[in-house]
């Protein structure tokens, strides 16, 4: 799921602005394909569930990996469609690794059809985070994010560093927090190749819905795949294309949140104000009906100043009149 990017209204301070810009580099150009497995490395095939929306963008991508054994990666949604394509693309091959990069309802629902369907287990770092539930209450929440998936309990618990072993292929597990407290990507050693589910999507910056959601995390986690340095020649996001300069990607993620974070900053130093006063502000061109999804990201962003004591709040009855200032 994805954040709505659009040209900066402030211009960007310091060395980074010297980054390649992310609008510059975000790639819409996808043929899903819906339902096909598509040869995307020698090891590596994509089914696409037929799900597209403003935050799934063309639809989840399956990843199949592997020979005659294999790994599938986010299964996708409760979609009988999709896990019929999928399982007929299967066909004549051993699933013995069902991996989930984290519980959105777009990823890990159909884990569950695809286990009873092959007797494979299914792997993950864990349920949906309870803290999520606080999130989007009295709001619409459809219009910030996929909701949860309340019911997935992996088969066995993934956690950093973990290696999973299989016939020609090794995938080693990456905790990336930031989008989602139990997110994983998956590195393909045999294909140099990351499977970076959302936390990094070539089509758009990725949203950080809080509370659960935390942009500390998630700019960590950003540091984190690019001290991987050229170890990952591509990432396979789970929407969308695959991203061939990922290196330089990341960085320019990196520095569109430190661009966003300059914007905020210079709205707060205009007097104290709120969230959807600072969406108008900033996302002059964003669609009105995507200004929801736009405040949670501001709110993300906001919340992070506080952690670093560069902003203070005076909260509100309604969190949408509360308050914000320069420390
Ligand atoms: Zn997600």
């Amino acid at each position: 799921m994805a954040e709505q990017t659009h040209p900066p209204h402030f211009s960007a301070t310091g060395s980074r602005a010297a980054a390649v810009r992310l609008e510059g580099l975000l790639d819409t150009h996808h043929d899903p394909a819906y339902g096909e497995a598509v040869q995307v490395a020698p090891l590596v095939q994509r089914v696409t569930a037929a799900n597209p929306s403003p935050f799934t963008f063309a639809g989840t991508g399956t990843y199949i990996v592997g020979g005659p054994q294999v790994a599938v990666i986010d299964p996708g949604p409760d979609d009988a469609t999709h896990v019929t394509a999928l399982l007929r693309a299967l066909e004549g091959r051993t699933v013995t690794h069902i991996c989930v990069t984290h519980t959105h309802s777009d990823h890990s629902p159909a884990s569950r059809a695809l286990a009873a369907a092959t007797g494979a287990p299914i792997l993950g770092f864990g349920p949906h985070p309870a803290i999520d539930a606080r999130r989007g209450a009295g709001e619409s929440p459809a219009l910030e994010e996929e909701p949860g998936d309340w019911d997935f309990v992996p088969d066995v618990a993934l956690t950093h560093g973990d290696v999973l072993a299989g016939d020609g292929w090794t995938l080693e597990c990456l905790h990336t927090p930031g989008h989602i407290s139990n997110h994983l990507c998956f590195a393909l050693a045999e294909e140099c190749g990351l499977f970076t589910g959302d936390h990094v999507m070539g089509w758009s910056s990725t949203i950080i819905p809080p509370p659960d959601g935390n942009l500390g995390d998630y700019l960590r986690s950003l540091q984190l795949l690019i001290d991987r340095g050229d170890r990952d020649h591509v990432y396979w996001p789970t929407h969308g294309p695959a991203i061939t300069s990922p290196v330089r990607y990341a960085g320019a993620l990196l520095a569109h949140r430190h661009r966003r974070t300059a914007q905020i900053l210079e709205c707060l130093r205009d007097g104290p104000t709120t969230i959807p006063a600072m969406v108008v502000q900033m996302y002059t061109d964003t669609p009105k009906m995507l200004h929801p999804a736009a405040e949670r990201s501001v709110l993300a962003h906001l919340i992070h100043l506080a952690s670093q004591r560069r902003v203070t709040s005076e909260p509100a009855a309604d969190e949408r009149a509360t308050r914000y200032a320069l420390a």
